[in-house]
């Protein structure tokens, strides 16, 4: 168990955390040039490590890609993510 809150360093408020994904819609075009009604949607691919922590209040970010300073100041919240690696999976 992590004995730290998880919470917003900055103001203590409450933190939620994001993940990005990566979605390709695709619309077939007639030799005409009528665009198709129908969209192909690809499954939605997690992009690595855009992923991390907001506060819902004063919008401090944390993003796991180019938070390197972050990860070692704060290694509570990484040790959450690992904690909750099977819930955050999609
Ligand atoms: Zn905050």
């Amino acid at each position: 168990m992590i004995d730290e809150e998880i919470k917003c360093p900055e103001c203590g408020g409450n933190l939620v955390f994001w993940k990005e994904y990566l979605v390709t819609k695709t619309r077939n075009i007639s030799k005409n040039g009528t665009l198709s009604k129908r969209v192909k949607t690809t499954t939605p691919d997690h992009i690595i490590g855009m992923e991390g922590f907001q506060c819902n209040q004063c919008k401090w970010l944390f993003n796991t890609v180019d938070g390197i300073e972050k990860m070692d100041k704060y290694p509570h919240l990484m040790d959450w993510i690992e904690e909750h690696e099977c819930e955050l999976k999609v």
